[in-house]
């Protein structure tokens, strides 16, 4: 069983489709039909986006994933605002955390706000951590460690208020949340997360503030992203981001309940469900006591194929865990399962 669906998803055959249907032309080229052919399938694929997501179609950056997307914004916002006060949380990804270390590094203020005891980054937390020189914060919408869900309006409302900006990086929610993105300033998503391709993400936004680039070259996406734009990943994003919002979460709930129930006959008492609230269903975050995860996950390779943690910090103790107060011994009989809306789980 494939339970590693946080770390990355398989692609959906309908979005490797019409990726093997894209025009090959460049979306830049002039005069001849293929090249109008790239054109009209890109704008229909970003009209796509835009109307899935409830946002204009000027405000979609394309980029190579969420990583870059979270790079562009805190870099811009640096450079924008280099005297400025930054907020984001401990338990950020670390391609958010290592961003922030790096502005910090170049002279930033930077406050990293822990989470409360069931893993959540609070509004009155993020309230607690303003000064008079604040002037962004960033909090990911749900974690893709502990799969808990973070209110974001609350913050983004709050940020509202005082002439504050607010990024949200939703790559774990997109699809198993219902929210209204037009309602953030910023938000990062990733194709890969959601049984799209691999090597495409956004950036949206929705303010009317032009971000510096971080990507120098021609004036492709009006100078907010150079490089010739990837016509087969946009148009498998757009149709992996349609699929994924129209269709339900059932069998995402059907999979965690069945995976529950077989771990609960397996383990019995020894099994604990480390955040049972607040959650999304496609990331169930477990502890098997007296288990250690790596030795566990690697005897248990062949019917389990899941991760302790995050995939990209695997050697290391999960800092995330560690910011929510497990002890070493828990963090270390703690492993993710996580799950996708396409494949239904084996029930004997
Ligand atoms: N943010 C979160 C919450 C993630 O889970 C991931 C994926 O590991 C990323 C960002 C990075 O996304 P990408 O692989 O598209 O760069």
């Amino acid at each position: 069983m494939y339970l590693d669906n946080a770390a990355t998803t398989k692609v959906h055959p309908e979005v490797y489709n019409v990726m093997q249907n894209a025009s090959f032309a460049n979306y830049n080229a002039k005069y001849y039909q293929e090249a109008e052919m790239t054109k009209v399938q890109i704008d229909d694929a970003t009209s796509l986006i835009a109307a899935n997501l409830n946002v204009e179609p000027e405000s979609i950056i394309y980029t190579s994933g969420a990583t870059e997307s979270n790079n562009h914004i805190i870099k811009a916002m640096f450079e924008l605002y280099p005297n400025k006060h930054f907020i984001t949380s401990m338990i950020e990804h670390k391609c958010v955390l290592e961003t922030f270390k790096y502005i910090e590094s170049k002279g930033a203020n930077v406050t990293y706000v822990a989470p409360n005891n069931n893993c959540e980054i609070t509004v009155g937390a993020i309230n607690h951590a303003l000064t008079e020189d604040t002037v962004f914060v960033s909090v990911m919408h749900v974690n893709n460690e502990t799969g808990v869900i973070n209110d974001i309006s609350a913050i983004q409302k709050l940020c509202n208020s005082k002439n504050i900006l607010f990024h949200s990086d939703a790559v774990q929610a997109l699809g198993k949340v219902e929210f209204d993105y037009r309602t953030i300033d910023f938000i990062s998503f990733s194709g890969h997360k959601i049984n799209g391709p691999k090597g495409i993400g956004l950036l949206i936004n929705n303010t009317k503030i032009k971000l510096p680039s971080l990507i120098h070259g021609s004036n492709q996406q009006n100078g907010n992203r150079a490089g010739t734009l990837p016509n087969e990943l946009i148009v498998g994003l757009s149709t992996a981001v349609d699929l994924i919002l129209h269709t339900s979460n059932e069998v995402i709930k059907a999979n965690k309940e069945y995976i529950i129930e077989l771990f609960k006959k397996e383990f019995g008492e020894d099994l604990t469900i480390n955040f049972p609230d607040n959650t999304v269903d496609s990331i169930l975050s477990i502890r098997l006591k007296g288990e250690v995860n790596q030795i566990f996950l690697s005897d248990n390779k062949d019917e389990i194929k899941a991760s302790t943690g995050s995939s990209c910090s695997i050697n290391e103790p999960s800092y995330v865990l560690q910011a929510c107060g497990f002890s070493q011994q828990e963090i270390r009989e703690t492993i993710r399962l996580s799950f996708n809306k396409y494949d239904i789980l084996q029930v004997d």
